[in-house]
């Protein structure tokens, strides 16, 4: 299994601040960090470091050619992503004291996709490959229908959610992974299983995967159901959580694991990110999650 991921990357600007600032409000930052971010760079870079083989193909500024570089250096194939005249994504992230983030996020070059450049990117991958997508580009509707038009298995998380996304052709997804917010958004809001219960009801032949943060994760085949608790660890910044926990839960999947199997390794590796700071950066490595992962 292949993975193509067309989607986001950000520069991430990481401010320390002792609570999330609230209207009208100044606060100082105790630190300032800039990491690589986005959702696509994020889950292209957690496929990589899980293992898997992926591709990355998305739009950057000038400002953001160290973007690629480091994607490079993590293993992520990045020859379809370009440079165009537009700057590139960047969100402005405050994490408080207990770990918690709010986020702002400015899309500029990832919304300046293509629906020819899209094909010419599908058209190099087959049947049996993954395309992944994320909501930070623009024209997903069509991404979702040109990836299954060339035969390839969808994977969609609806991130960040808006109203639109129910007017997706979301039929089409083979794989959707939601959080709390977005299956709200979804289906409205309720206890988790309800949840699995009417987003199972709603697209019956896909596999989807419900995060709940602290509290674990859910995941809901045509076959099987699964749950899997969150990992112990110390919080110190859960950027990135859904990130890592997706790109090692699809990686599982392409290796065959089964359900239950697949939640357990995304949930070691997401409580790795969040005992770390940063996001790209704060992904871990296979083998960091091989050596904590319990082998059945
Ligand atoms: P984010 O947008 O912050 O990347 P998300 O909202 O997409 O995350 P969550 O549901 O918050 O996704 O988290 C995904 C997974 O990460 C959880 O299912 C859990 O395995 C892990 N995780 C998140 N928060 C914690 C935590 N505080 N402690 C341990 N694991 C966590």
């Amino acid at each position: 299994m292949r993975v193509v991921c067309i989607g986001s990357l950000n520069i991430d600007h990481v401010y320390r601040v002792d609570h999330l600032v609230r209207p009208g409000e100044t606060i100082a930052s105790s630190e300032y960090q800039v990491f690589a971010g986005g959702k696509g760079a994020n889950q292209a870079a957690a496929l990589a470091r899980a293992g898997a083989v992926v591709s990355l193909a998305g739009h950057i500024g000038a400002e953001g050619a160290w973007l690629v570089d480091r994607l490079r250096r993590l293993g992520v194939d990045t020859q379809w992503t370009r440079v165009v005249d537009v700057p590139t994504g960047h969100a402005i992230i405050q994490v408080d004291a207990e770990g918690q983030n709010s986020i702002v996020l400015y899309a500029g070059a990832n919304r300046t996709l293509t629906g020819e450049w899209a094909e010419g990117v599908l058209a190099r991958f087959a049947p049996g490959d993954v395309l992944l997508l994320q909501n930070e580009v623009n024209g997903v509707p069509e991404l979702i229908a040109a990836g299954r038009r060339h035969g390839l298995q969808v994977c969609l998380n609806p991130a960040p959610c808006g109203p639109e996304v129910n007017a997706y052709p979301l039929d089409q997804v083979d794989l959707l992974v939601v959080n709390e917010t977005e299956a709200a958004s979804l289906v409205g809001p309720g206890a988790a299983e309800d949840q699995l219960a009417r987003l199972g009801a709603r697209y019956p032949a896909a596999t989807t995967v419900l995060t709940l943060g602290p509290n674990g994760a859910w995941a809901r085949s045509p076959s099987a159901t699964a749950y899997e608790p969150a990992a112990r660890v110390r919080v110190v910044d859960t950027t990135g959580a859904g990130d890592t926990f997706l790109g090692f839960f699809l990686a599982a999947r392409g290796d065959g694991l089964s359900l239950d199997r697949c939640l357990r390794r995304a949930s070691v590796a997401a409580g790795l990110c969040v005992s770390r700071v940063g996001a790209t950066d704060s992904v871990p490595t296979s083998g960091e999650v091989d050596a904590l992962g319990s082998p059945d």
